[in-house]
Protein backbone atom coordinates (compact mmCIF):
# COMPACT_ATOMS: atom_id res chain seq x y z
CA UNK A 1 0.00 0.00 0.00
CA UNK A 2 1.52 4.00 -0.61
CA UNK A 3 1.92 5.63 2.29
CA UNK A 4 -0.83 8.12 2.78
CA UNK A 5 -0.06 11.70 3.35
CA UNK A 6 -1.68 14.39 5.66
CA UNK A 7 -1.03 18.28 5.49
CA UNK A 8 -2.42 20.74 7.81
CA UNK A 9 -2.36 24.86 8.66
CA UNK A 10 -0.04 26.21 11.28
CA UNK A 11 1.48 24.54 14.18
CA UNK A 12 -1.94 23.20 15.29
CA UNK A 13 -2.18 21.32 12.13
CA UNK A 14 0.47 18.89 14.01
CA UNK A 15 -2.63 17.87 16.23
CA UNK A 16 -4.69 17.34 13.01
CA UNK A 17 -1.93 15.36 11.93
CA UNK A 18 -1.37 13.26 14.52
CA UNK A 19 -5.02 12.73 15.31
CA UNK A 20 -5.56 11.72 11.84
CA UNK A 21 -2.84 9.53 11.64
CA UNK A 22 -3.88 6.07 12.79
CA UNK A 23 -7.35 6.11 10.62
CA UNK A 24 -4.97 6.81 7.42
CA UNK A 25 -2.77 3.51 8.46
CA UNK A 26 -6.00 2.01 8.87
CA UNK A 27 -6.64 2.79 5.16
CA UNK A 28 -9.74 4.55 5.95
CA UNK A 29 -10.82 7.38 3.10
CA UNK A 30 -9.50 10.55 2.80
CA UNK A 31 -12.17 12.42 3.79
CA UNK A 32 -12.86 10.57 6.96
CA UNK A 33 -9.37 11.10 8.24
CA UNK A 34 -9.24 14.93 7.55
CA UNK A 35 -12.46 15.37 9.54
CA UNK A 36 -10.48 13.06 12.16
CA UNK A 37 -7.41 15.91 12.37
CA UNK A 38 -9.71 18.92 12.17
CA UNK A 39 -12.23 17.63 14.85
CA UNK A 40 -9.27 17.45 17.38
CA UNK A 41 -8.40 21.00 16.71
CA UNK A 42 -12.29 21.97 17.15
CA UNK A 43 -12.24 20.10 20.37
CA UNK A 44 -9.44 21.81 21.89
CA UNK A 45 -10.15 24.31 23.76
CA UNK A 46 -6.23 26.00 23.28
CA UNK A 47 -7.46 26.87 19.76
CA UNK A 48 -8.89 30.18 19.99
CA UNK A 49 -9.69 30.27 16.24
CA UNK A 50 -10.99 27.03 15.75
CA UNK A 51 -13.95 25.11 16.97
CA UNK A 52 -14.57 25.12 21.03
CA UNK A 53 -13.16 28.12 22.26
CA UNK A 54 -12.88 30.12 19.33
CA UNK A 55 -13.12 33.84 19.18
CA UNK A 56 -16.25 35.65 19.33
CA UNK A 57 -17.97 38.24 16.83
CA UNK A 58 -18.54 41.68 17.72
CA UNK A 59 -21.41 40.91 19.60
CA UNK A 60 -19.46 38.13 21.66
CA UNK A 61 -21.06 34.97 19.63
CA UNK A 62 -18.80 32.33 18.60
CA UNK A 63 -20.07 31.95 15.14
CA UNK A 64 -18.29 28.78 12.65
CA UNK A 65 -17.70 27.96 9.50
CA UNK A 66 -16.89 24.38 7.81
CA UNK A 67 -16.72 23.15 4.60
CA UNK A 68 -15.51 19.45 3.34
CA UNK A 69 -14.96 17.83 -0.10
CA UNK A 70 -14.48 14.75 -1.52
CA UNK A 71 -12.02 14.25 -4.23
CA UNK A 72 -13.24 11.06 -5.95
CA UNK A 73 -16.93 12.83 -6.32
CA UNK A 74 -16.57 16.31 -6.09
CA UNK A 75 -19.07 15.83 -3.35
CA UNK A 76 -19.15 18.60 -1.30
CA UNK A 77 -20.81 20.80 2.01
CA UNK A 78 -20.77 23.41 4.18
CA UNK A 79 -21.76 25.48 7.28
CA UNK A 80 -21.65 28.98 7.73
CA UNK A 81 -22.44 31.29 10.53
CA UNK A 82 -22.94 28.31 12.76
CA UNK A 83 -24.03 28.71 16.75
CA UNK A 84 -23.77 26.31 19.27
CA UNK A 85 -22.30 23.03 17.75
CA UNK A 86 -18.82 22.51 18.04
CA UNK A 87 -18.15 19.54 15.22
CA UNK A 88 -18.89 21.68 12.19
CA UNK A 89 -16.45 19.87 9.81
CA UNK A 90 -18.60 16.59 10.86
CA UNK A 91 -22.03 18.51 9.83
CA UNK A 92 -20.83 20.08 6.63
CA UNK A 93 -19.94 16.18 5.76
CA UNK A 94 -24.01 15.60 6.91
CA UNK A 95 -24.84 18.49 4.58
CA UNK A 96 -23.14 17.33 1.75
CA UNK A 97 -24.20 13.64 2.71
CA UNK A 98 -27.79 14.12 3.92
CA UNK A 99 -29.31 16.77 1.80
CA UNK A 100 -29.52 17.89 -2.06
CA UNK A 101 -27.91 20.84 -0.85
CA UNK A 102 -23.82 22.20 -0.52
CA UNK A 103 -24.01 25.07 2.23
CA UNK A 104 -27.12 25.64 5.26
CA UNK A 105 -25.79 29.34 7.12
CA UNK A 106 -27.18 30.30 10.25
CA UNK A 107 -30.61 29.40 12.16
CA UNK A 108 -30.99 26.37 9.24
CA UNK A 109 -27.58 24.81 9.91
CA UNK A 110 -28.22 24.77 13.90
CA UNK A 111 -31.58 23.06 13.32
CA UNK A 112 -30.34 20.65 10.44
CA UNK A 113 -27.90 19.45 13.48
CA UNK A 114 -30.64 18.73 15.93
CA UNK A 115 -32.00 17.12 13.61
CA UNK A 116 -28.96 15.32 12.71
CA UNK A 117 -28.29 14.83 16.45
CA UNK A 118 -25.17 16.86 16.97
CA UNK A 119 -25.65 18.01 20.53
CA UNK A 120 -26.00 22.43 21.33
CA UNK A 121 -23.10 23.57 23.53
CA UNK A 122 -21.62 26.71 23.89
CA UNK A 123 -18.74 27.58 22.82
CA UNK A 124 -17.27 30.16 24.98
CA UNK A 125 -14.79 29.29 27.32
CA UNK A 126 -13.18 31.18 30.33
CA UNK A 127 -10.09 32.17 28.53
CA UNK A 128 -12.06 33.04 24.68
CA UNK A 129 -14.68 35.32 26.76
CA UNK A 130 -11.95 37.00 28.69
CA UNK A 131 -9.67 37.82 25.32
CA UNK A 132 -12.69 38.70 23.70
CA UNK A 133 -13.46 41.49 26.71
CA UNK A 134 -9.55 42.61 26.37
CA UNK A 135 -9.23 42.78 22.24
CA UNK A 136 -12.68 43.60 21.37
CA UNK A 137 -12.44 47.29 18.95
CA UNK A 138 -13.92 50.64 20.79
CA UNK A 139 -17.37 50.45 19.57
CA UNK A 140 -16.81 53.53 17.64
CA UNK A 141 -14.29 51.35 15.58
CA UNK A 142 -15.64 50.99 11.78
CA UNK A 143 -15.76 47.46 9.80
CA UNK A 144 -13.11 48.86 7.52
CA UNK A 145 -10.46 49.72 10.01
CA UNK A 146 -10.62 46.19 11.06
CA UNK A 147 -9.58 44.53 7.96
CA UNK A 148 -7.11 47.11 7.56
CA UNK A 149 -5.36 45.36 10.98
CA UNK A 150 -1.62 44.72 11.54
CA UNK A 151 -0.96 41.82 8.86
CA UNK A 152 0.79 40.27 12.16
CA UNK A 153 -2.39 40.32 13.95
CA UNK A 154 -3.48 36.55 15.36
CA UNK A 155 -6.94 36.83 16.33
CA UNK A 156 -7.71 34.58 13.43
CA UNK A 157 -6.38 31.06 12.01
CA UNK A 158 -8.20 27.89 10.43
CA UNK A 159 -7.10 24.35 9.85
CA UNK A 160 -7.14 23.12 7.00
CA UNK A 161 -6.55 19.28 6.38
CA UNK A 162 -5.89 17.75 2.67
CA UNK A 163 -5.08 13.96 2.93
CA UNK A 164 -4.42 11.68 0.17
CA UNK A 165 -5.43 7.94 1.50
CA UNK A 166 -4.01 4.90 1.04
CA UNK A 167 -5.97 4.33 -2.62
CA UNK A 168 -4.44 7.86 -3.65
CA UNK A 169 -8.06 9.70 -2.79
CA UNK A 170 -8.10 13.31 -1.86
CA UNK A 171 -10.45 14.56 0.61
CA UNK A 172 -10.30 18.21 2.79
CA UNK A 173 -11.74 19.94 5.48
CA UNK A 174 -11.49 23.58 6.35
CA UNK A 175 -12.85 25.13 9.67
CA UNK A 176 -12.57 27.82 11.31
CA UNK A 177 -13.97 30.81 14.38
CA UNK A 178 -13.65 33.26 11.60
CA UNK A 179 -12.06 36.50 11.95
CA UNK A 180 -12.33 37.16 16.26
CA UNK A 181 -14.40 40.56 16.57
CA UNK A 182 -16.87 40.23 12.70
CA UNK A 183 -19.61 41.40 12.33
CA UNK A 184 -22.69 39.24 13.36
CA UNK A 185 -22.92 37.40 10.05
CA UNK A 186 -20.06 37.80 8.51
CA UNK A 187 -18.74 34.60 6.40
CA UNK A 188 -15.61 33.77 5.62
CA UNK A 189 -13.48 31.92 2.98
CA UNK A 190 -13.67 28.72 4.94
CA UNK A 191 -17.07 27.44 4.37
CA UNK A 192 -16.91 28.03 0.49
CA UNK A 193 -16.11 25.12 -1.68
CA UNK A 194 -13.63 27.09 -4.04
CA UNK A 195 -12.42 29.50 -1.86
CA UNK A 196 -11.24 27.94 1.52
CA UNK A 197 -10.96 24.54 -0.18
CA UNK A 198 -10.83 22.81 -3.48
CA UNK A 199 -10.45 19.20 -4.12
CA UNK A 200 -10.44 17.02 -7.15
CA UNK A 201 -8.59 13.44 -7.62
CA UNK A 202 -7.71 14.49 -11.23
CA UNK A 203 -6.00 17.28 -10.20
CA UNK A 204 -5.11 17.77 -6.48
CA UNK A 205 -6.34 19.51 -3.61
CA UNK A 206 -5.70 23.31 -1.99
CA UNK A 207 -6.97 24.85 0.82
CA UNK A 208 -6.17 28.75 2.65
CA UNK A 209 -6.04 30.52 5.46
CA UNK A 210 -5.88 34.21 6.67
CA UNK A 211 -8.05 37.06 5.58
CA UNK A 212 -10.86 35.23 4.18
CA UNK A 213 -12.36 38.25 2.23
CA UNK A 214 -9.02 38.15 0.14
CA UNK A 215 -8.91 34.57 -0.20
CA UNK A 216 -12.57 34.98 -1.71
CA UNK A 217 -11.60 37.33 -4.37
CA UNK A 218 -9.13 35.72 -5.89
CA UNK A 219 -11.09 32.14 -5.03
CA UNK A 220 -7.96 30.94 -3.58
CA UNK A 221 -8.21 27.34 -3.66
CA UNK A 222 -10.26 26.45 -7.01
CA UNK A 223 -7.44 28.66 -8.64
CA UNK A 224 -4.47 26.47 -6.80
CA UNK A 225 -6.45 22.88 -8.20
CA UNK A 226 -6.72 24.60 -11.63
CA UNK A 227 -2.91 25.36 -11.60
CA UNK A 228 -2.06 21.86 -10.89
CA UNK A 229 -4.37 20.57 -13.32
CA UNK A 230 -2.37 23.08 -16.05
CA UNK A 231 1.13 20.93 -14.88
CA UNK A 232 2.19 23.34 -12.27
CA UNK A 233 3.64 21.74 -8.97
CA UNK A 234 1.84 22.16 -5.79
CA UNK A 235 4.02 24.33 -4.74
CA UNK A 236 4.53 26.14 -7.98
CA UNK A 237 0.46 26.70 -7.67
CA UNK A 238 0.53 28.14 -4.22
CA UNK A 239 3.06 30.78 -5.19
CA UNK A 240 1.02 31.61 -7.81
CA UNK A 241 -2.02 32.12 -6.06
CA UNK A 242 -0.17 34.75 -3.52
CA UNK A 243 1.14 36.55 -6.29
CA UNK A 244 -2.21 36.61 -7.64
CA UNK A 245 -3.48 37.66 -4.15
CA UNK A 246 -0.44 40.94 -4.29
CA UNK A 247 -1.68 41.90 -7.88
CA UNK A 248 -4.86 42.30 -6.68
CA UNK A 249 -4.10 43.98 -3.60
CA UNK A 250 -1.56 46.60 -5.87
CA UNK A 251 -5.01 46.84 -8.30
CA UNK A 252 -7.16 47.92 -5.20
CA UNK A 253 -3.71 50.22 -3.76
CA UNK A 254 -3.77 48.15 -0.56
CA UNK A 255 -1.28 46.17 0.91
CA UNK A 256 -1.78 42.25 0.76
CA UNK A 257 -3.50 40.82 3.29
CA UNK A 258 -2.27 38.04 5.80
CA UNK A 259 -3.09 34.89 3.77
CA UNK A 260 -1.44 31.26 2.97
CA UNK A 261 -1.61 28.21 0.97
CA UNK A 262 -1.27 24.49 0.72
CA UNK A 263 -1.76 22.35 -1.52
CA UNK A 264 -1.08 18.37 -2.45
CA UNK A 265 -1.30 17.07 -5.84
CA UNK A 266 -2.41 13.38 -6.78
CA UNK A 267 1.50 12.37 -6.82
CA UNK A 268 1.37 12.94 -2.68
CA UNK A 269 3.50 15.66 -3.52
CA UNK A 270 2.52 19.36 -1.01
CA UNK A 271 3.32 23.04 -1.03
CA UNK A 272 2.49 25.96 0.86
CA UNK A 273 3.00 30.08 0.21
CA UNK A 274 2.14 33.29 2.39
CA UNK A 275 1.91 36.49 1.58
CA UNK A 276 4.34 39.09 4.12
CA UNK A 277 4.77 38.75 7.40
CA UNK A 278 2.44 35.78 7.47
CA UNK A 279 4.73 33.78 9.38
CA UNK A 280 2.71 30.61 8.35
CA UNK A 281 3.56 27.39 9.19
CA UNK A 282 2.32 24.27 8.42
CA UNK A 283 2.40 20.05 9.73
CA UNK A 284 2.74 17.51 6.89
CA UNK A 285 3.32 13.64 7.33
CA UNK A 286 4.03 11.03 5.57
CA UNK A 287 4.01 7.96 7.01
CA UNK A 288 5.43 8.12 10.55
CA UNK A 289 6.84 11.07 9.94
CA UNK A 290 4.98 14.32 11.21
CA UNK A 291 7.42 17.71 10.16
CA UNK A 292 6.65 21.46 11.12
CA UNK A 293 7.69 23.26 8.11
CA UNK A 294 7.68 26.81 7.44
CA UNK A 295 6.00 28.20 3.89
CA UNK A 296 7.96 31.04 2.09
CA UNK A 297 6.84 34.42 2.02
CA UNK A 298 6.29 35.47 -1.41
CA UNK A 299 7.16 39.12 -1.77
CA UNK A 300 5.37 40.24 -5.08
N1 LIG B 1 -9.86 32.42 6.69
C1 LIG B 1 -10.53 32.64 7.95
C2 LIG B 1 -11.63 33.64 7.74
O1 LIG B 1 -11.44 34.60 7.05
C3 LIG B 1 -9.65 33.10 9.05
C4 LIG B 1 -8.22 32.57 9.08
O2 LIG B 1 -7.92 31.56 8.51
O3 LIG B 1 -7.36 33.18 9.68
O4 LIG B 1 -12.64 33.50 8.36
Amino acid sequence: MPASTIIATWPFGQTAVRAAMPLARQGRPALDVAIAGAQAVEDDPAVNSVGYGGLPNAIGTVQLDACVMDGRTLSCGGVAGLENVRHAAALARRVMERTPHVLLVGEGARTFAVKEGFPLDTLLTPDSLAEWRKTRPKPARAPRQQQERDPGDTSHDTVTVLVQDQKGSLGGVCTTSGLAHKLPGRVGDSPLIGSGLYVDDTAGAAGATGVGEEIIRVGGSFFIVESMRQGRSPQEACELAVRRVHSVAARRGVHPARVAFIALDPKGRTGAACTPRTNFQYAVSQGDKVQLLKAPEIER
